[in-house]
């Protein structure tokens, strides 16, 4: 799918070490604060009246979980400014709230980064590839939603996402951003009401999406406090209700500094909520604990924004939130080294004009590469088990390809991490001809399939990064036997001759064989751009705990607890993010004051 190439912007090349951030850590900079009066089309608001937050409030201290002092007041408390977040915001103060967003990373301005059109945050959101689901009917929709989760998702939310889904095109047209649209769009075409899935691309990607979202948030002078990490949610331990947030403010970073940032020493601050808090951290792809036990494989690695680490899963968990879709992702298989901690950008369906396969550890192609499910659901093939052995079958997979791939393009797609400023975790830009990665090893050859498979098995890939929190063999010794690697690219290349695929039905315009020595082997470990699980939420946004009920005052959006299970297309995220955001700001906004 197009749908996460983002063009890389001009970014130097860069070969850090590899880093590790702290989960749930993240100088404290407030850009005003307003709230609107009334509800226009989508959240948009008609009037707007100025309403400073309140500052330092003194609480009760007979409830030993109060803090002694409220730093910030807000209606609305927003954690985290990413595509759910400035949604969120934009519907709760056009709904009549005063909205105050934290986010963890600190401001663009702080951050020095050059060319940077937006004031700060963006998370996947900004790197993303611009797609946004429309369901074309509102009934068809909710069905293929439902079918897609498994069940999992109720019917209520799936038809709460296709109500107002059908409308995301005027969202879009509001915001004042041109867009294509692709009909019949659905990775999984066979479901029921599949063919309701159409694709909005905005033109410019997930970076004109959020720098329209952020001017907005800007023209309505909502609050940010950015280099703020909540860390915990405060919570009335007798009614569960939430009544605000505690984070850490960190100092802005030198605007002489090239080097990552990374939360450090910070200041505590309480924050109150007066109607309720809206969680949209995005979701956990650069926590590893999580990954690990949370995930159907393992090592998964993701090659988005660095800072989701899971903390408003972790939060939402502490105040008595049922999780759900905590072994979904939006994914694939991803390129990843131990260099750094983000993966490389892949499509398993890019380049297949050009000579491709995908084989598992034994040397076996195991599926369409072609599918219109590789795009997002490939990673639901990588959990085969061998228990012979025992070890995962596909875990990593190879792409295998030859000279002609090799001289007309980089292996990988661009995007993802590798168009982040360095300050923000950028990282190493692929070589147009992957001399450079085949120089450090990373893309192994041979003369012949042979000899390729011999320097796949004389190599130990590295799968995992040992200091992180799970610690197991790094090294995967794999021994692939050089006739059935050389059988199955001979089986292709005949497969290619006579325009069919007899083992998977890859499409007849992809045939293309494998013909031009030397042959090259990319290792390839499940991943993608992002997560879905985190805190169940229902149709009205809000979070629910273990017994199916509202934990009062709680709302979440996006990637943090994620309606998605198997992902409907590329826009998906985006779809979500729309829909629940307006949904869940605006029943926020309507809670009743406490104060
Ligand atoms: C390369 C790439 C391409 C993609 N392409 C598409 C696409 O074309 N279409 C699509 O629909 N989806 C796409 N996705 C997925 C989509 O981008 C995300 O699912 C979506 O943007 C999530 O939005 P969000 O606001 O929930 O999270 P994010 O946009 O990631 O924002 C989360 C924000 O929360 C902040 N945060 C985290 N923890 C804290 C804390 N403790 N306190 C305060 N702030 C915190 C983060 O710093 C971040 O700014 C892509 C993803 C990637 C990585």
């Amino acid at each position: 799918m197009a749908e996460e190439k983002k063009q890389s912007q001009p970014v130097d090349p860069k070969g850090m070490a590899r880093r590790k951030l702290l989960t749930g850590a993240v100088g404290g900079l407030v850009v005003g604060a307003v709230a609107g009066t009334a509800i226009g089309s989508l959240g948009f608001p008609k009037t707007v009246t100025q309403v400073q937050t309140q500052t330092s409030t003194t609480t009760s201290v007979s409830k030993p979980w109060l803090p002694s002092k409220w730093d910030q007041v807000a209606d609305v408390v927003v954690v985290g400014y990413g595509g759910a977040g400035a949604v969120t915001a934009l519907a709760a103060q056009a709904a009549g709230a005063n909205v105050l967003i934290l986010e963890k990373t600190p401001s663009l301005a702080s951050l020095a980064v050059p060319g940077a059109n937006i004031s700060g945050g963006g998370g996947n959101t900004h790197i993303n590839g611009g797609l946004v689901v429309v369901p074309n009917d509102a009934a068809n929709g909710a069905e293929h939603a439902y079918y897609l989760c498994w069940g999992t998702t109720p019917m209520p939310v799936c038809q709460a996402w296709a109500n107002l889904g059908t409308q995301i095109n005027s969202y879009l047209d509001n915001l004042g951003l041109k867009y294509t649209t692709q009909q019949n769009a659905a990775e999984m075409p066979n479901l029921p009401g599949a063919s309701s899935v159409t694709i909005s691309t905005v033109n410019g990607g997930g970076a004109a999406l959020f720098h329209a979202l952020d001017q907005a948030v800007q023209a309505k002078k909502i609050g940010i406090l950015f280099g703020t990490a909540a860390t915990d949610l405060i919570q009335d331990p007798t009614t569960n209700e939430v009544l605000g947030v505690s984070a850490t403010s960190y100092p802005a970073p030198s605007s002489s500094s090239t080097t990552v940032w990374q939360p450090s020493t910070g200041s505590p601050l309480n924050i109150k909520a007066n109607r309720a808090v809206v969680l949209c951290t995005g979701g956990f792809e650069y926590d590893d604990q999580t990954k690990a036990s949370s995930l159907k494989m393992y090592p998964a690695h993701f090659y988005g924004w660095i800072y989701n680490t899971g903390d408003g899963g972790r939060m939402a968990s502490k105040a008595g939130a049922m999780m759900w879709h905590m072994n979904e992702i939006s994914g694939r298989c991803v390129p990843w080294f131990p260099d750094h901690d983000e993966a490389y950008s892949y499509q398993v369906s890019a380049q297949l004009t050009y000579p491709k396969i995908l084989v598992d550890k034994y040397g076996r192609r195991y599926a369409d590469e072609s599918s219109p499910a590789a795009g997002h659901n490939w990673w639901t093939l990588l959990d085969e088990f061998n228990i012979s052995v025992p070890e995962y079958s596909r875990i990593p997979t190879f792409m295998i390809f030859d000279e002609t791939l090799r001289t007309k393009g980089g292996a990988i797609s661009s995007g993802g991490s590798q168009s982040l400023p360095t300050q923000l975790g950028g990282t190493t830009v692929w070589s147009s001809d992957n001399s450079a990665e085949i120089g450090r090893g990373w893309i192994m050859q041979g003369s012949t399939p042979a000899a390729l498979a011999a320097a796949i098995n004389s190599s130990t890939i590295v799968g995992w990064n040992n200091d992180d929190t799970v610690t197991v063999p790094a090294g995967i010794k794999v021994n692939i036997d050089p006739d059935v690697l050389t059988s199955t690219i001979t089986d292709y290349n005949n497969y290619c001759a006579n325009g069919v695929d007899p083992d998977f039905g890859r499409s007849k315009s992809t045939l293309i064989p494998l013909a031009t020595p030397p042959f090259y082997a990319l290792p390839l470990w499940p991943g993608g751009p992002n997560t879905q699980g985190g805190p169940r939420r229902n149709e009205k946004g809000q979070v629910l705990d273990l017994d199916g009920n509202p934990i009062p005052r709680l709302y979440s959006n996006g990637e943090c607890g994620s309606m998605w299970a198997l992902y409907p297309a590329g826009g998906g995220d985006n779809s979500e993010l729309v829909v629940f955001g307006q949904i869940s700001g605006q029943n926020a906004a309507a809670e009743t004051p406490r104060d």
